[in-house]
Parts: C-alpha cells; sequence; structure tokens
C-alpha cells in the first residue's frame, strides 16, 4: 500500500520546493516549465488577445501568493472571496496555507506542474467570471479548487504508464488511477492541521463539496471525456439541455474541466506551440522510461518520432479539442474565441505537418490584430 505523504507548506517560510517523499518512480532531473503565456485579468469574449506573456516570471511572490490574490482580492461577487459576506467564506490563513500546500505538492515535472494547474485554475476562474449565475457559489469554489489540484502528486507519467508497469498506484485504483490519487491528495491536505478551507461547512455541505471536487476532478481523465462530451452534444442537438438538470449540469462542468484542462490548445500559436514543446518534453521523458525497461513507447512517446508532432497535433486537436470547444461556444457563446484559436492552431499544425512555411505569428492574417 502506498501512504501518501505530503509536503506541508509553511506561510511563515513562503517557498519550499522540496518533492514529496512518496516517490515511486525514478526522480528525472527535469526543469520546471512554465508555460509561456499567462494574463491575470482580459476578456477573451471581447478580444482574442486573452493570454499574452505576464510580465512577472519566477519571483517568489509570483509562484507563492499570486494564486491566492487571484482568488481573494477581487470584488465580491467573483468565485472565492474570503472577504465576500456569504455563508461560504474562506478563511484567509487557512487559504494561504492551504494553497501552498497545494503548490508544494507538484512535482518538479517539464509538465504536470505548479504552473499547468495555476494554468488550468485560471482559466476556469475566467470562465466563472462570465457565468457567475449559472453555478451555485459551492461549485464555483469546488470548480477552482478542484482546477488547483487536478494533478497534485503528477509525476509526469500517464496513467497507461502507470498500469503497465504495475506502480502502486495502479494497484489502488483501477480506473482513472493519477486522477483518483490526485483527488486524495487533495482530501489530504484538507485534512492537514490548519489546511480545511471548508471546515466552516456542515458535515452534509463538507460532503458534498468533496463530492463535487471529486468529479471534477476525475473528469479531467481523458479517458472519460468523450462519453462526457457525447451526453452534452446529444442535449444540445436535441435542444433538451437543462442546466437546472443535474445529470446535464454534471456533464456541463465535466467538459468544462476537460476544456481547462486542454486549455493550451486554445491559446494563441505562440503560446501553443511552446506550451506542445513542453508537453512532449515530459512525454519522450516517459518514452526514453519505457525503452530502458525494455518496453516499447507510444509512438507520440518516442523521441525517434519527433517528426511526426505536427500531424499528432493535428489529430488531437481535431478530434478532442475542436468538438469540445465547439460544443462549450454552443453553450457559452463568450467562449467562442477559444473554438477560433484551436482551428487557428490546427491550421498551423497542418501547416508544419506538410511542410508549409507557418511563422510565429501572422501579423497580417492574424484576428487578433484586427480586434
Ligand atoms: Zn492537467
Amino acid at each position: 500500500m502506498v501512504t501518501p505523504t505530503l509536503s506541508q507548506a509553511s506561510p511563515e517560510r513562503g517557498d519550499n520546493n522540496e518533492e514529496p517523499a512518496d516517490h515511486i518512480m525514478p526522480r528525472r532531473s527535469s526543469r520546471v516549465r512554465k508555460p509561456p503565456g499567462w494574463q491575470l485579468s482580459g476578456n477573451w469574449g471581447e478580444k482574442r488577445k486573452g493570454y499574452h506573456a505576464i510580465t512577472r516570471s519566477s519571483e517568489l511572490f509570483f509562484r507563492s501568493v499570486c494564486l491566492f490574490l487571484l482568488l481573494c482580492t477581487r470584488p465580491c461577487n467573483l468565485p472565492l472571496n474570503y472577504v465576500c459576506t456569504t455563508q461560504h467564506c474562506f478563511d484567509h490563513e487557512k487559504l494561504v496555507r492551504f494553497t501552498l500546500s497545494v503548490r508544494k505538492n507538484y512535482h518538479k515535472v517539464p509538465y504536470h506542474n505548479w504552473w499547468h494547474a495555476f494554468n488550468v485554475a485560471h482559466c476556469m476562474y475566467r470562465m466563472l467570471d462570465h457565468e457567475q449565475e449559472i453555478f451555485t457559489e459551492l461549485e464555483r469554489q469546488a470548480l477552482i479548487i478542484a482546477c488547483i489540484c487536478h494533478d497534485l502528486d503528477h509525476r509526469g507519467y500517464t496513467n497507461q504508464f502507470m498500469v503497465k508497469y504495475e506502480t502502486a498506484l495502479a494497484s489502488l485504483y483501477s480506473t482513472s488511477v493519477m486522477e483518483q490519487h490526485h483527488f486524495n491528495q487533495t482530501v489530504t491536505i484538507l485534512q492537514q492541521d490548519g489546511h480545511n478551507i471548508f471546515d466552516h461547512l456542515t458535515s452534509d455541505v463538507y460532503k458534498q463539496v468533496l463530492g463535487y471536487i471529486r468529479h471534477y476532478i476525475l473528469a479531467t481523465d481523458l479517458a472519460q471525456f468523450f462519453s462526457n462530451h457525447k451526453q452534452v452534444t446529444r442535449f444540445c442537438a436535441d435542444q433538451t439541455f437543462n442546466i437546472e438538470n443535474t445529470y446535464h449540469r454534471n456533464k456541463l462542468q465535466a467538459i468544462m474541466m476537460s476544456a481547462c484542462d486542454l486549455s493550451a490548445c486554445a491559446k494563441t500559436w505562440p503560446v501553443q506551440k511552446k506550451t506542445v514543446e513542453i508537453i512532449y518534453e515530459e512525454f519522450y521523458a516517459q518514452g526514453d522510461l519505457e525503452k530502458k525497461k525494455g518496453g516499447v513507447p507510444l509512438p507520440m512517446m518516442d523521441r525517434d518520432n519527433a517528426h511526426n508532432l505536427p500531424k499528432e497535433q493535428v489529430n488531437f486537436l481535431r478530434i478532442f479539442c475542436e468538438p469540445l470547444y465547439g460544443t462549450l461556444a454552443v453553450i457559452f457563446p463568450h467562449l467562442s474565441p477559444l473554438l477560433e484559436n484551436t482551428k487557428d492552431n490546427i491550421h498551423k499544425w497542418d501547416n508544419l505537418a506538410h511542410g508549409r512555411p507557418t511563422t510565429m505569428w501572422e501579423v497580417e492574417t492574424s484576428r487578433i490584430e484586427k480586434d
């Protein structure tokens, strides 16, 4: 049995990037790769320049407290705001401690690190900012917390890898191996002294919020995506989608989690291209390890197949992202820029796949410039 051990952050110390002791995989020397584009404000419904590079980079302040500030220091109608006057307020100190511990329990892997979690949470934040009335305050809080926790203790290996090599975690969970672990890590952090940001809730409501978070985190398993997406698409097609219907609502929230998790695909081309390089750095590290173990990695994990990367991206974006953002744009028209960006990225990857020139930034054709 694997007993999760956690690194607990101390707000007083502020920063500590030691990895958790619970390692079932060899450590890698990979650098932590920060996603290339951030923006803490902006309106992607108005303009597509929603993600330009943020100016502050790796300073301690930004890394450790930025999320807290993002969530807590905005006007009181936003998803998480401890100064709000409603019954579900967070305690300031616990929220800081919880956020720092979450950050500390992300590994220094190239892609599935704290920065990825932050990006996903930011995407959800922007979605909720537009849709404050649709979801309850508890749902909004659970969605944001699920986003920052959704890859906790990720070691940079896929579920398939964990199962194939019979890791300890794979023996604990029969499906969605890592996602179930990410949720359990979230609960374990909440249970640490002074970390339970939901401890003001009654036990029934506390169970309810944990249920939300579990549902949202498990929804980030891509194996669940097709089923969730197919149902939402069907509801939309036959015009029976009803946000008040709990089942419909759960399915919508599930694909919103997928949309945030994959949001790098829906960002502008420079951000998408750089992020894909980082993702493949992690894929190839897994492929290298598989080869060392005498296995044969999937083609996309094999650095010897790097020449196929653009084609693989075209396929991935066409199969997963274009339908996903297409469906969301039907339900939430303000999200249509995500679909437009995805289509642009498909076009550019397709150019690369066919040896046609694709500049990093096509000023003449960029709709961003025209906005
Ligand atoms: Zn993720």
